[in-house]
């Protein structure tokens, strides 16, 4: 006796995209073909998810180092122009600079994972 093999039971968008129709491939696993499988999809959200963190990520990064380039180079021209106490200016301009080296090492750090 041969029976056909069930089709996929998940709806997709047909050609003219105000109608759906049902997935023409034959279903594999619960009902479902491989690219319909719950798991599949679940498997691709999270994977676009995780591209739009690290991207949103990589964004911060980018705006702290500029930001930080920015404030050191306040704190530098500070030092430079003032000398009413020099000693509070420097210590402003070796913290702006290790707050950009370390904003810019995370940025190095994010942008060689990819
Ligand atoms: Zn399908």
């Amino acid at each position: 006796m041969s029976k056909d093999k069930p089709n996929c039971k998940a709806t997709v968008l047909g050609a003219g995209c105000w109608r759906s129709r049902r997935c023409s491939r034959y279903a594999v696993k619960d009902g479902y073909c491989n690219q319909h499988h719950p798991n599949t999809i679940a498997a691709k959200d999270a994977a676009s998810k995780a591209k739009q963190d690290a991207w949103s990520r990589k964004f911060i990064l980018k705006r702290d180092v500029h930001h930080g380039d920015q404030d050191f180079t306040d704190a530098f021209r500070s030092y430079m122009d003032g000398c009413q106490d020099s000693a509070e200016a420097w210590d402003k301009v070796l913290d702006t600079w290790k707050a950009l080296e370390s904003s810019r090492a995370a940025l190095e750090k994010v942008s060689n994972d990819e």
